[in-house]
């Protein structure tokens, strides 16, 4: 028995990067997982390439296209997941964006793309995964990618920043809200992960003048990490997974720290 057996499960942003490695880390202990993105393409062969995971595990897997600013995608989206596993336990609010500007160029568009996804695709998720347990008359865990960047302010990135901050006001805010329903809300903060999000934040640092050379940006931001070492997505889902199981269950309002000792709050 995994840590996640029989628990149907929804991550999105899942087409790569952390999503992607919360996902098949669920899929290791036996949850049936819902691997959801914008982009359809892409994320429909990751939950092909899992098939075999999941079967060899006892979970199931499906995918969903979404745009998680988009409420009708992601009630359409619960409503596949119920429709293929029989309920829904678990919520992951991961997909995210960034794009990096001096703070002094920082635009409208700018603000509300990076807002939207990060700040109002995390309430709609909260919002649809709780009505969907409400109506289940059961349990239910939403789960909120944070950042280091929901403790510290950063320069040329600040609506991301903005937006992480903004993703711990929803944990805490949820988590009293929906305690009454036997919901727990929680979060995680990686610090730097080693993602294709990372190397178009790298790019975009240079097109600003904030970085010289590929890998600066990237070598500068994480100078403070006590572990001595960026992470891979992978030192992330063990503490995914936990927060999934039931091991967390009298867990709710916090965000767990996962930046290898970046910042210490
Ligand atoms: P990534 O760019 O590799 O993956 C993000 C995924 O989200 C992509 O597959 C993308 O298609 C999807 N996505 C973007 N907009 C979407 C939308 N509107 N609807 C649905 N899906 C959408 O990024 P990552 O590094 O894996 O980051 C995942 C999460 O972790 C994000 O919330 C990010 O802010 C957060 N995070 C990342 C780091 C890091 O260093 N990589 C650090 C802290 C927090």
């Amino acid at each position: 028995m995994g840590r996640v057996s029989g628990r149907s499960c929804i991550v999105t942003g899942a087409a790569q990067g952390i999503g992607r490695a919360i996902g098949e880390a669920l899929l290791n202990e036996g949850a049936d997982v819902c691997f959801a993105d914008i982009n359809g393409g892409k994320v429909a062969e990751v939950a092909a390439l899992n098939s075999e995971r999941a079967t060899a595990n006892g979970g199931k897997v499906t995918h969903a296209r979404v745009d998680v600013t988009d409420r009708d995608q992601v009630q359409a989206m619960i409503a596949h997941t119920v429709d293929v596993f029989g309920k829904l336990d678990v919520k992951f609010n991961n997909a995210g964006v960034n794009k990096p500007m001096n703070f002094l160029d920082v635009t409208e568009d700018n603000w509300r793309f990076i807002l939207d996804v990060n700040g109002l695709g995390c309430l709609i998720g909260m919002q649809e995964a709780a009505k969907q347990f409400i109506r289940q008359g059961t349990p239910g865990k939403i789960i909120n990618t944070a950042s280091v960047a929901s403790r510290q302010g950063f320069d040329n990135v600040a609506p991301y920043c903005a937006s992480k901050w903004g993703v711990v006001s929803l944990t805490q805010s949820g988590a009293r809200d929906l305690a009454k329903h036997d919901i727990t809300v929680t979060g995680f903060a990686p610090g730097v992960v080693a993602t294709e999000m990372w190397e178009q934040v790298d790019q975009d640092l240079m097109a600003i003048g904030a970085a010289e050379r590929p890998g600066q940006a990237m070598e500068e931001f994480s100078a403070e990490i006590l572990k001595g070492r960026v992470a891979k997505p992978d030192d992330i889902t063990g503490t995914t997974t936990f927060l999934a199981s039931k091991d967390s269950d009298y867990m709710t309002g916090q965000i767990v720290m996962i930046d290898g000792g970046m910042t210490l709050v």
